[in-house]
This record gives structure tokens, C-alpha cells and sequence, in this order.
């Protein structure tokens, strides 16, 4: 049994998610969470909204039969040799507070290190580095995924998500992540170790972290680690109840950023995205500070 009598336990029928296409961005072909929710509570984040409430932490479950699950789903898919890149996690985060004593993570990297599968690690927390060990293993011994060959020899990518490089809006805006400075030296650590690491850029805040001079900060941050590649993403909110992640941004900048509400308002009240001219002055405006950043906009 868990250690943390208050944590929701549920149990699970699959774990293990395949997607109808490998992603050309994250390059992933299966998708896993370990815990249902997250206690990191993104205000940006989609699975923020009237499903969990708007305190994630109170409803974060954790899957109590999902290695069992994940061994036999690993077992089919090695045996078919369906080799593809797994995302850990793409609804949580994979390093949670509690992780340091479900210790469930671990447990399914040692099952994808079994089973010879590649693994991307998404994360906003340095706890990642307890796994280093593993994630070496599994560098060695994994196989390529087939859509994959001769264009990426690792069998491990770490990426970072960030929606600010300022600890103050990230106070505000991602409240239970690793603190930027953590997440920073977390980066170079993974860096140091060899494995091929970058920056997700998940989400950029419309004329709060996407201004020119933050941009600027961000890139210029990046490049001085090293980072290998960084890929980008624009603001996308969801619901309209309390709670909603999109009730939860307008709170946030009625409060911190009241000249920018109505903005948000404009953009937000009857869509979920940004509007197209934005999606496209981002674009260009990304690819250009990739250039003179010389930071790659892609893993490959
Ligand atoms: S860490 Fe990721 S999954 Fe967790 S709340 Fe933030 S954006 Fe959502």
C-alpha cells in the first residue's frame, strides 16, 4: 500500500496510451500518466477545469495496479516489436510531491528499461535527477523506434516545460513547480549527463513572457545551457466554469495584469486559441530567435 493515506487510489484497466500518429514535435508514440491529475496546478493547464476542481492537489489519484497494467501492455506491444518513443507524463507531471513515496515512476521506468522501449520525459520538477541512473540504462539498452531510424540514436530525450524563465510570474501561473532556478540547474545536470535535453515552451503568456524583451531574456538563458532544442506552444484555454483553466487565467490577470484582461477577453471569450495572426507572428518570431540563438526549433 501507498504511504499517503489521503491519496486517492484508483485502479486502472489500461496505462498505456497509443496514439493514432507519432507526434513530429515530441516524437512520441505512446503516452503515459502514472497519477490521474496533478498537483502542480498550471493555472494554463488543459486538464485544469470542472473534471478535477481547481485545486488539483485535493484530486490527485494515484493508479495502484498500474504497473501490473503497464507490464502486461509493454509485454504485447515488445513482443509485436512495436518500439516508439513514450511520454512521460502528458496529463501530469511524472514527478509529483508524492512521487518521492509512490516511488511510481520509477517503477514504470524500470518496466520500459525492462521491455527496451525509448522514453521522453516531460517534467516541471528536478526531481527527475533521482532517475538519472535508470534513464542511463535505458539509454544503452532501449531500441529505436522504426519511424525513427537513422535521424535519433538517443533512446532518452528530458525536456523541461516553462512558461516564464521569471520566478515571480511563475509564482503566479505554475504555483507547485520546481522553482526556475531548480529547474535550470536540473537542466544542465541532465546536460552534463549526456542525455539530449531541451525546453518546451508550454505555454508562452500572451504579453507577459512573450514579450520581445523576455524572449530575448529566455533565448539568450537557453542558449548559455546549452539546451539542444526548444519547442514552442501558444496559450490555449479551456471551459468557461469556475474552476475551468480559462476562469482560472482571467482571475489571475484581473488581479496581476488587470491592463490585460480585456486582451485576454478579446481573445479568449468565444475560442480556446489564440487567434491565427498570432499562431503566426509566434511562429516566425520563434523560428527567427532560434536562428539567432542558434538553438534548434525541432528534437530532429
Ligand atoms: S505540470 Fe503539466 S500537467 Fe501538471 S498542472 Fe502543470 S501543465 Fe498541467
Amino acid at each position: 500500500m501507498w504511504r499517503i493515506k489521503e491519496m486517492k487510489h484508483i485502479t486502472v484497466k489500461s496505462v498505456l496510451n497509443k496514439k493514432k500518429v507519432h507526434d513530429s514535435w515530441f516524437l512520441d508514440e505512446y503516452t503515459l500518466n502514472p497519477y490521474s491529475a496533478c498537483s502542480f496546478n498550471c493555472l494554463f493547464c488543459y486538464t485544469q477545469g470542472s473534471k478535477y476542481g481547481n485545486n488539483m492537489e485535493d484530486k490527485v489519484s494515484v493508479k495502484t495496479n498500474a504497473l501490473e497494467v503497464l507490464e502486461k501492455q509493454l509485454a504485447l506491444r515488445a513482443k509485436k516489436k512495436q518500439y516508439g518513443f513514450i511520454v512521460l507524463a502528458s496529463a501530469t507531471d511524472p514527478y509529483l510531491h508524492f512521487e518521492k513515496d509512490t516511488l511510481l515512476t520509477r517503477g514504470m521506468l524500470e518496466l520500459i528499461h525492462k521491455y527496451r522501449f525509448p522514453v521522453h520525459m516531460l517534467t516541471r520538477s528536478d526531481m527527475i535527477q533521482r532517475d538519472f541512473d535508470l534513464l542511463h540504462r535505458i539509454n544503452r539498452d532501449s531500441c529505436s523506434p522504426s519511424y525513427l531510424e537513422g535521424r535519433l540514436q538517443d533512446k532518452v530525450l528530458v525536456t523541461f516545460s516553462f512558461s516564464t524563465i521569471e520566478q515571480k510570474v511563475a509564482d503566479i501561473f505554475e504555483p507547485g513547480a520546481t522553482k526556475i532556478a531548480n529547474r535550470i540547474d536540473t537542466m544542465k545536470a541532465s546536460l552534463k549527463e549526456g542525455f539530449r535535453t531541451g525546453i518546451s515552451l508550454m505555454p508562452l503568456l500572451p504579453f507577459i513572457s512573450d514579450t520581445k524583451e523576455q524572449l530575448h531574456n529566455t533565448f539568450a538563458l537557453f542558449r548559455e545551457t546549452g539546451v539542444q532544442y526548444v519547442l514552442p506552444s501558444t496559450l490555449t484555454l479551456f471551459g468557461n466554469e469556475r474552476g475551468d483553466s480559462k476562469w482560472l487565467m482571467y482571475r489571475a490577470i484581473e488581479k496581476h495584469y488587470p491592463q490585460l484582461l480585456e486582451k485576454y477577453k478579446t481573445w479568449f471569450d468565444h475560442s480556446d486559441y489564440m487567434p491565427a495572426f498570432y499562431h503566426q507572428a509566434f511562429m516566425k518570431k520563434f523560428e527567427e530567435l532560434c536562428k539567432k540563438y542558434g538553438v534548434k526549433g525541432r528534437i530532429v
